[in-house]
């Protein structure tokens, strides 16, 4: 068995799942609480703070813990644009996760103004079109870190550099696939809001953060007791933020040498795929742009799920992105706003892995993937002459 799925979820770490373990038996307190078993408990929420604030070199005050990407991602966008006042300028790309592009959504259908600025055909989003949006009423630009489903890194640097111009827009990444993964430094890139996710650092699932600059207005979008300097009230979930600090800095503790030896993986996948006839990798086969630990291909003409399936029967679980609705098979939106033709867009496969696979995990999932697609052949014949059954 080998799971090729870890863009869309890690197993915890072992020390991470001992570490919730004790967190829930020995402290249970509610870190409000003025006694001692609260302050223990929230003792714990403050070193957990301290530690992802050192590990993303900000300052702890910046840090709001909240239950996942998708919450950071819309205490970020909605209480930005809410805090800004209605009717503002808000900007995205095509190609951000759901919980960025619905949220963005909500606002328009509010009154807010959205420009979905394009990616180019790398699935990078275009600089000078950016450039073209912006405007004195932008509040707000959301850019995503690395694409959840073929791996672009974006320029995010750049990017905040363009937004010097313009004070009052703020600059918010969704980098849920990027911590933890990538060396991810907000205040120095320029980044005003950062949003990141546990579980897919091999934290726990239910819980992330958001990285707030200092000074950033957020309206809260769960009003209570105030907790987390007001930016989002609930009693903290105490185990999970000790988890998710835990993972956090056993993930980076030597991201060198995990980026190195994911990068050895993705080249041998990246190189099989360019000998099985029909398979078309998405990317330069040379990594460039693209993270370490994602690889995507398109296998034009037949549908990502029944490539899946057929995987799964060998024990490889890799993912797809294009969503099937009773049957019918939808484009992904990602791949079609890269230019991909219909034919490639419902063919797109995920692969993503932790740096302990070796290099003979990477040889037996190409083996797989070759035996899968000559398997195959036969249906992508009755795809490309319509008859289908
Ligand atoms: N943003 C990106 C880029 C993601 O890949 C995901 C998860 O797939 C999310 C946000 C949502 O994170 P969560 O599952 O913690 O809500």
């Amino acid at each position: 068995m080998l799971y090729l799925d870890y863009a869309a979820t890690t197993p915890p770490y072992p020390e991470v799942i001992d570490a919730v373990r004790e967190v829930m038996a020995s402290y249970y307190g509610n870190p409000s609480s003025i006694h001692r078993v609260g302050i223990e408990a929230e003792r714990l929420v403050i070193q957990s703070r301290e530690t992802i604030a050192n590990l993303l070199r900000v300052k702890p005050g910046e840090i709001v813990f909240t239950s996942c990407g998708t919450e950071s991602n819309n205490l970020a966008i909605k209480g930005a644009a809410l805090a800004a006042g209605k009717g503002k300028h808000l900007i995205t790309t095509p190609i951000e996760h759901a919980s960025v592009s619905e949220a963005m959504r909500q606002l328009e259908r509010q009154g807010y103004r959205l420009t979905v600025v394009p990616v180019d055909e790398s699935g990078a989003v275009r600089l000078d079109k950016l450039k073209e949006a912006l405007c004195d009423d932008t509040i707000l630009v959301s850019v995503m870190h690395v694409n959840n489903e073929m791996g672009r890194i974006q320029p995010i640097a750049e990017v905040a550099r363009m937004l010097k111009a313009y004070p009052k827009a703020l600059l918010h990444v969704d980098a849920v696939q990027g911590v933890g993964k990538l060396p991810v430094f907000p205040a120095e890139l320029g980044v005003d809001l950062l949003s990141a996710s546990a579980h897919k650092f091999r934290g726990p699932k239910g819980v992330g953060f958001l990285y707030r600059r200092e000074g950033v207005r957020l309206e809260p979008l769960l009003a209570g007791g105030g907790q987390e300097h007001g930016a989002r009230s609930g009693t903290e979930n105490v185990p999970l933020i000790v988890g998710m600090a835990k993972a956090l800095r056993m993930a980076t503790s030597r991201l060198d040498e995990a980026i190195r030896r994911k990068e050895a993986f993705r080249r041998i996948v990246a190189d099989g795929i360019g000998h099985i006839p029909g398979l078309q990798l998405t990317g330069p086969a040379d990594g460039t742009g693209m993270a370490p630990h994602i690889v995507h291909l398109t296998y034009p003409g037949m549908k990502s799920e029944v490539v899946v399936h057929a995987l799964e029967k060998r024990g490889m679980y890799i993912s797809t992105r294009s969503a099937c609705s009773s049957g019918e098979e939808k484009p992904s939106t990602t791949l079609e706003a890269m230019g991909f033709d219909r034919s490639r867009a419902v063919s797109g496969l995920r692969i993503s892995y932790p740096e302990d696979y070796t290099e003979e995990d990477a040889r037996r999932f190409v083996a797989a993937l070759a035996e899968t697609a000559l398997e195959l052949r036969p249906m992508l014949q009755q795809v490309r002459t319509g008859r289908r059954s």
